[in-house]
Formats: C-alpha cells, structure tokens, sequence
C-alpha cells in the first residue's frame, strides 16, 4: 500500500495565446476546473497503475472539497484519513500557453493539515510500503511525516516541490528525492554531476522531455525520455513520481522504475489537465512495447 500525505487543489486551467504582461488584461480562449494538488495529482497516478493508494490530506467543507474527495473515491483511493476543515479549499489557478505554464497556488485547508492528524492516523503511515510528500502542506507536518517513517522503516519518496519549504536536514532520512531542474538548482546549485555522486541512488533528477538522471553509486545514469508532442506539461511531474513509486513498490529496480516513470509522464503530457491524461498500466505497457 502507498500512502500520499498532500496537497489537493481545485485546478482553474486558463489556455490563452500569450501570458498577460504586468497591468495588461488578455482574453483567454478557453476556461476549465479539474480536480489537481500535486498530492492528489500523485495518489490518482499511482492508483491508476494499479496502486493500492491511501491519501492523506484536507479540503474545505465546500463545493470543490466535495468534488475532490468523490474524484478520489472514483479512482478506488482511500480517503477515510483525509480531513475536512472550515477553511477553503486549496486552489491552483493555472495559466498555460503551448507547453508553458504559470501558477499560481491558494494553499487553503492544505495549510491546516497538522502533525498531530498524522499522529492520529499513524497505522495507516507506519503499514505503508512506501510513502510519497510533496511541499504542498505545512513544513512541520512534513517534518512529523519523515519522522514517523523513519521510525517504523518506511520508504519515503520525497517531491521537493515548492523548493523552498524543503529542509536539507530531512536529506539523510528520505530514500528518494525527485526535483526538477529548476527545484534541483534552488537546492543544490547549477552542478548537477556533483550532487548526484553525493546522493547516490537517492537523488533522481527530471529533466523535462529529456527524462531523468540519477548516480547509481559508480556512473551518472540517464534515462531519456520518451519523445512526444506535449500538449499540457502541468501534472509531468506527479505522473513521475506517482509512476516511481508505482514501480519501485512493485519490485523493479531503481533503473527500470525511472523508465516506467518517464513513459508514464510521457503519455500525462499528450493531454490537457493534470490528471486527465495519467495513464493505466495497460497504457505504459503498450507504450514500451
Ligand atoms: P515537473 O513537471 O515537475 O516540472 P519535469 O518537467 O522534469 O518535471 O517532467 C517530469 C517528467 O515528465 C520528465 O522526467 C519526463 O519523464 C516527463 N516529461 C516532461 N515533459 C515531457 C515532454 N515534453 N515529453 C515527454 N516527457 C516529458
């Protein structure tokens, strides 16, 4: 079983031909909500693989929190541990242009999710064989979270997303932490080489369409992406590491589960929406075929 403690937004997706520069309005040429946050993102990633998944979250006691909890429901993920606050529900409002896109995030009821609710739930996150965070919720939740882990031996896949609420003192208690380029240079500084060989096995770098890279303790591995037409890139990234831990949970090797991973964000792409395009096992498979 996996175990996502997380974010979950309301997504308010804008596609337009250009973004607005400061003190400019621009029309938009079409407008949609969809069900998003990246733990949510992460927690239907996996389970559409075939994941047992519990998530570990909290929505507003409102319209979109209602949506997000039966959105869940209907891909078979647990939601019995997932809270519901008097504060609103998180919401990302998403501008995208082509394959770019810009976001702007209204965290809500994802800042009230507190240690002590992990403590409340502890069972489920001490059973987990695999738990995946994001930075979507308060630090010292996510704090609390890799402690309880680390106590009960439970794999930890860490999305360091926002950067900035990472602590590096978590670095030695994590077993996988999967930045973007960007995030990967906020933490560590523009020499990538140099900080895959002091995290070996454990830092695994997306690089966008050109796959992942990590250092398997002798060489720098790089595992290239799968070339495709990108329609929406939101979601890229909680596909990989819904996808990951997916993989790494059912045994494949640190190597294989990156090559799944990025065929799986490879096919999230091809669609518009962070979860519409996630894609089942059957779907990867063919792709791999
Ligand atoms: P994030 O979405 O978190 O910014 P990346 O942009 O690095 O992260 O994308 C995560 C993964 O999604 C990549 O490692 C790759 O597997 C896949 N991916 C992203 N963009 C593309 C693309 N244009 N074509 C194919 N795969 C992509």
């Amino acid at each position: 079983m996996i175990t996502v403690i997380g974010s979950l937004n309301m997504d308010l997706v804008i596609q337009m031909a250009d973004f607005p520069q400061q003190g400019e309005t621009v029309l938009g040429q079409h407008f949609q909500t969809s069900p998003g946050g990246k733990g949510a993102n992460q927690a239907i990633a996996a389970a559409r693989l075939g994941s047992n998944v519990t998530m570990i979250g909290c929505v507003g006691d409102d319209r979109f929190g209602h949506t997000l909890r039966t959105v869940l429901e209907q891909e078979h993920i647990d939601t019995t541990s997932l809270l519901t606050t008097s504060e609103s529900t998180g919401i990302a409002n998403i501008l995208v242009h082509h394959n770019d896109n810009r976001i702007i995030v209204v965290p809500g009821a994802n800042y009230k999710l507190e240690p002590t609710h992990l403590d409340a739930v502890k069972d489920v996150i001490t059973q987990s064989q695999m738990v995946i965070l994001q930075l979507e919720i308060p630090m010292e939740t996510t704090a609390h979270a890799i402690k309880l882990c680390k106590e009960a031996n439970v794999p930890v896949l860490l999305n360091p997303a926002p950067a900035a609420n990472f602590d590096m003192c978590w670095m030695d208690d994590i077993t996988y932490l999967t930045p973007n380029e960007i995030e990967c240079a906020q933490l560590f500084g523009n020499d990538f080489d140099q900080t895959l060989e002091k995290y070996p096995n454990k830092l695994i770098i997306t690089l966008g369409r050109d796959g992942a890279r990590y250092f398997d303790g002798e060489y720098p591995i790089h595992v290239p992406g799968y070339m495709t037409k990108a329609e929406d890139t939101t979601g890229a990234g909680d596909t990989f590491n819904g996808a990951l831990a997916y993989a790494l949970v059912e045994g494949q090797s640190l190597d294989e589960a990156v090559y799944f991973a990025n065929i799986a964000a490879s096919l999230a792409v091809e669609q518009v929406s962070a979860q519409g395009g996630m894609p089942t096992l059957s779907k990867v498979y063919a792709r791999m075929a």
